[in-house]
């Protein structure tokens, strides 16, 4: 838990690792040992198929979790992985279904459907566009850029997808399976909730965006009429996305940046910030839609 730059409360959370229970490499007892003692306060254990309740392990507060993964490894052929966090009880999905029936599967018990590594799925914004009932996605995943893969950034799926009206939540995570200084304690949310949130209330504050995605870096965007402005910890750039494929001041570069803005165009229907600090470790904020007015 940790006290934001303007008073707020945040949990440290991890959404995505792997256990002995599937193919991760270490127990569920070792995994809630690395990330307390790395000071996250949830966990979610998400290994392949295999439901785990919510409750609490060596002291570390476990948010109910699984991974549902259909479409091998030919990204050609459609590759889903798709997580379930905070559901009541168990998805109970079968092996042989498609992408929609896993996301209806988990939503029928509360829970959040989260769109895995798209970028290492090769998931198009076409392809999940014509999916229903994706509670968020991930913009960045660890493990993606350890062991055999280099895919770990889905910042342009999400901008697609958000040129498309689909302003998914963006977390980060480490979908951790080695444990090898690589991909564990790495990326991660910071939720706006107190510690005695509730799971319905942790998948509320997801849902709202109240969370920024970060590897430490703190990150806050605003709008205030057409500006929209970062606030964040020392960073050597600070960038703006948007469906605007170009536009003035969207990327600052210097040393100890704390603050940028820009003006946004009429035309422009979202906008996200991404900032990277001097040891290059990065945050990522969600979307804000403009589309909507402000007063
Ligand atoms: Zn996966
Ligand atoms: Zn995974």
């Amino acid at each position: 838990m940790m006290t934001d730059m303007f008073g707020q409360t945040r949990l440290k959370v991890n959404l995505h690792l792997h256990t002995t229970d599937s193919d991760g490499h270490k127990t569920p007892e070792e995994a809630a040992a690395i990330y307390r003692e790395a000071g996250y306060d949830i966990i979610a254990v998400t290994d392949h198929w295999k439901y785990r309740e919510s409750g609490m392990i060596g002291g570390l507060r476990i948010l109910s979790g699984a991974e549902y993964n259909i479409g091998g490894g030919n990204g050609a052929e459609g590759v889903f992985h798709i997580l379930a966090l905070g559901c009541d009880r168990e998805p109970c999905i079968d092996r042989d279904v498609l992408a929609q029936d896993i996301i209806d599967g988990i939503n029928r018990c509360g829970g959040l459907a989260v769109l895995a590594h798209p970028a290492w799925s090769l998931n198009t914004a076409e392809q999940t566009c014509a999916l229903e009932g994706i509670g968020a996605t991930e913009i960045y995943n660890t493990v993606s850029d350890a062991g055999e893969s280099s895919r770990p950034y889905s910042g342009d799926f999400v901008d697609s997808s958000a040129c498309r009206g689909r302003l998914y939540p963006l977390i980060a995570d480490d979908d951790t399976h080695y444990y090898n200084g690589e991909d564990e304690t790495t990326s991660y949310i910071m939720l706006a909730c107190g510690p005695e949130a509730s799971d319905t209330e942790l998948l509320e504050a997801i849902r709202r965006k109240d969370f920024y995605a970060t590897q430490g870096p703190e990150l806050h965007l605003f709008r205030e009429g057409n500006r929209i402005t970062v606030k964040c910890s020392p960073a050597d750039r600070i960038s703006f996305f948007s469906n605007a494929v170009w536009a003035k001041g969207r990327c600052v570069r210097g040393s100890s940046l704390t603050e940028s803005s820009c003006e946004v165009q009429p035309w422009e229907t979202f906008i996200r910030a991404e900032v990277t600090a001097a040891d290059g470790r990065k945050a990522w904020s969600n979307t804000i839609d403009l589309r909507q007015q402000t007063e």
